[in-house]
């Protein structure tokens, strides 16, 4: 081993980092971690801003990837770029998502191990572009062959179908995710892509029947509408006009000037056919869509006698052709429910208002189930045929954090979710970085953070949260009403920091309070959510006649959502919450056994403009995504952390003394080992069962020189 080589290295490195540090008036600095006044949270930002204005929108924590939503196109993505990031070391060329996704990938091949990528961010900051990003940088980099090359097009494409039916514009972003995505992408050996899985996260259904002012329904809808070919939408009994379909202008916007419809649509066709979708499935699936359309225009008349009527209106009728369900025995599911009295079924009428509850209560049924199958039909094409031991990167892009005028059910779903993943982050970098020191014995000055433990416990802990009184509440049809929920939340959560209501509230802040409200304060902020509609949305209930009606269908996809098999509504289903509950449990369960990379995105402005960076928006979220805390921690800290044992197996062949056994313990042969390469004093420490390394600079150093070896 020529130890001069390693010096030489060892300059050229820091030649490197000091020359990206001269052009640091300009361009800032491209790693917090080298920030001198690194717990000014003003300098912080004065870095971020710097970089932002100079289009540089990534910048790096240690490994952890800061974005900020450049909100225009910036030519960084191209096939070049992707080339240029490959094999490449995070210092050696500027921050980049492709640098991050490059170091997943090749740690994972040398690990032999799983891992994930977390990105987070509230609405809009650039989550689903960001895992689009990485995920399109392996569909280049990877290896090919012909299967590859297959399973690589379905990975891409089932992006695009996801997103038509499971994205809407909201106010806060034109495409934002209404589901939870977690992907899985299935490497072999050699690094070759072999298949994939995807798990969704409940999907934001009332959607379908309602959407806010300034909001739409999901794309879906509005591409088929638009884009669909004359003879489809003759023979789904379509108009060419949005406006014509009541739940497609809830929100009066059904056209958008950054959404193109039907360029959207033609992509849609396409990703059908790469992912396995047969004509049939198509045809299926789109007489739902349209089926959906149609029973959002369904109106009811009313009897003399006070009841629902429906009468043989077109749409029935197309309802009926689409679904292949007979129509009176269509109009009779969505006129009466069936109910039990003296062990005898008796059908009761609807009056007019439970008549419109139950029709939009089967929209969202038939379009949730839907969504269910899709992704199912998605997994389906991406399943590895190969058995071979496998290693996974898995990608997590979930709904941000969100605050409207008026939030609901779902923001408080939604809310919920994000504060888990913080929990997760928090856990296992901020607690765990310093437990660790604490176990290995190493100096150590504790940084403080806000742990938002509380907020999840309030949230989900047995028995005294907001979810058990909501799911007791559920329990009491007929009794219970959505205030009396939030009195039970007052009654039991009373003086808890983070709920205030109005009554609990101060005089001062009951004012900003309605009676109906209740608000938490989130690690994000404080959110004011409305309880009206909280019961039956977590409820969501489906009458069991109606679901018999639609097991009648010919509709092979609807008859795979309303199998006969379905326990029936003698035993209650899990509320909307407690699923929730257990499938984001089951996430972090996923995620805790797997190494985690971070891409935090933030949000420059509330107006979705280029070259606008808002100091209190930026700022706000620099606090909340806790990156001030994790800096110091990763400042503090030691970027790299190896058990002796693995280290001076690695590294063995660099020293003579300890190559090629050594006879004393892992931990005096790695010290025997550094020493001989070189390691300053303080660029390490020894713990009781591992190295840790200050600088990343210093293992890459490490690692230049065994390659040379
Ligand atoms: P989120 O998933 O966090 O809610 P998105 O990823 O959908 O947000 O981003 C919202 C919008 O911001 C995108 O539709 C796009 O217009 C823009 N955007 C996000 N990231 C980038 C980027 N890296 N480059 C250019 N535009 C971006
Ligand atoms: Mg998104």
């Amino acid at each position: 081993m020529n130890s001069k080589s390693l010096e030489e290295r060892y300059d050229r490195i820091l030649r490197d980092m000091e020359g990206s540090l001269t052009a640091r008036d300009r361009v800032g600095i491209q790693d917090f971690v080298l920030l001198d006044n690194y717990t000014s949270e003003s300098a912080f930002l004065d870095n971020l801003r710097k970089r932002f204005h100079e289009n540089l929108i990534y910048t790096y924590i240690g490994t952890l990837l800061v974005s900020v939503n450049p909100y225009k196109e910036l030519g960084i993505y191209t096939k070049k770029q992707m080339d240029l990031y490959m094999g490449v070391n995070f210092f050696e060329l500027p921050p980049h998502i492709f640098a991050l996704a490059d170091n997943v990938y090749r740690t994972m091949l040398s690990e032999t191990n799983n891992h994930f990528i977390l990105i987070s961010g509230e609405s809009g900051a650039g989550k689903t572009e960001a895992c689009k990003k990485v995920l399109q940088f392996y569909a280049v980099s990877c290896p090919s062959t012909r299967v590859l090359d297959d399973v690589r097009d379905r990975l891409l494409l089932s992006n695009p179908v996801l997103e038509a039916f499971g994205n809407a514009k909201t106010l806060k972003n034109d495409n934002s995710s209404r589901f939870g995505k977690y992907m899985d992408i299935q490497f072999d050996h050699k690094g070759g892509a072999v298949g994939g899985h995807i798990l969704s996260y409940l999907l934001e259904k009332s959607r379908v029947v309602h959407q806010n002012h300034g909001e739409r329904n999901f794309h879906i809808f509005y591409q088929l509408v638009e884009g669909g070919e004359d003879d489809l939408l003759r023979w789904l009994g379509l108009e060419r006009n949005c406006q014509k379909y009541s739940c497609l202008v809830r929100g009066e916007c059904a056209k958008v000037s950054s959404i193109n419809d039907k360029s959207d649509w033609k992509t849609v066709q396409k990703a059908f056919t790469v992912i396995d979708f047969s004509e049939r499935d198509v045809e299926h699936l789109l007489a739902i869509i349209a089926s959906v359309l149609h029973l959002g225009n369904v109106q009811f008349e009313k009897s003399v006698r006070g009841y629902a009527t429906l009468n043989s209106s077109p749409e029935v009728h197309w309802l009926s052709k689409l679904l292949g369900i007979p129509p009176q025995i269509l109009q009779q599911g969505l006129t009466h429910r069936k109910i039990e009295a003296k062990s005898e079924e008796v059908l009761s009428p609807f009056t007019k208002e439970h008549a419109k509850y139950a029709r939009d209560a089967l929209a969202k049924a038939i379009y949730g189930r839907t969504f269910n199958w899709l992704v199912g039909k998605i997994n389906e094409s991406l399943v590895n045929k190969d058995s071979t031991r496998k290693t996974v990167i898995g990608l997590i892009d979930i709904y941000g954090f969100e605050v409207f005028q008026v939030n609901s059910f779902e923001q408080f779903c939604i809310n919920y979710c994000n504060e888990k993943l913080q929990q997760l982050f928090i856990q296992l970098t901020l607690k765990s970085e310093q437990e660790e020191y604490e176990t290995e014995g190493i100096e150590w000055e504790p940084v403080p953070y806000f742990n938002n433990k509380i907020i999840c416990d309030l949230v989900e802990e047995k028995h005294r949260c907001i979810i058990s009184v909501l799911d007791e509440e559920c329990l009491r049809p007929g009794e219970a009403t959505d205030l009396t929920f939030l009195e039970k939340l007052e009654e039991t959560l009373s003086g808890h920091p983070h709920l205030i209501t109005h009554k609990l509230a101060d005089q001062k802040t009951r004012k900003t309070l309605d009676r109906g409200d209740f608000r938490l304060i989130h690690y994000a902020g404080e959110v004011t959510y409305s309880v009206s509609g909280f019961l039956d949305k977590n409820n969501d209930l489906l009458y069991r006649n109606i679901k018999e009606v639609m097991r009648q269908s010919q509709n092979n996809i609807i008859k795979h959502c309303f199998p006969a098999s379905e326990p029936d509504s003698k035993r209650r289903p899990e509320t909307v919450a407690t699923q929730f509950k257990t499938s984001l449990a089951g996430l972090a369960e996923i995620l805790m056994s797997k190494e985690p990379w971070y891409v935090r995105c933030v949000k420059p402005n509330d107006g979705k403009q280029p070259g606008r960076f808002d100091d209190v928006i930026v700022r706000h979220q620099v606090k909340y995504l806790g990156l001030m805390e994790h800096l110091r921690v990763r400042r503090a800290g030691f970027a790299y952390r190896r058990r002796y044992e693995v280290f001076l197996q690695r590294y063995k062949p660099l020293c003579p003394d300890t190559w090629p056994n050594w006879k004393g313990t892992a931990a005096q042969g790695v010290e025997t080992l550094v020493k001989h390469l070189g390691y300053k004093r303080e660029e390490y420490k020894m713990g009781r069962t591992k190295i840790f390394i200050r600088h990343p600079k210093t293992l890459f150093a490490t690692e230049d020189a065994f390659d040379l070896c």
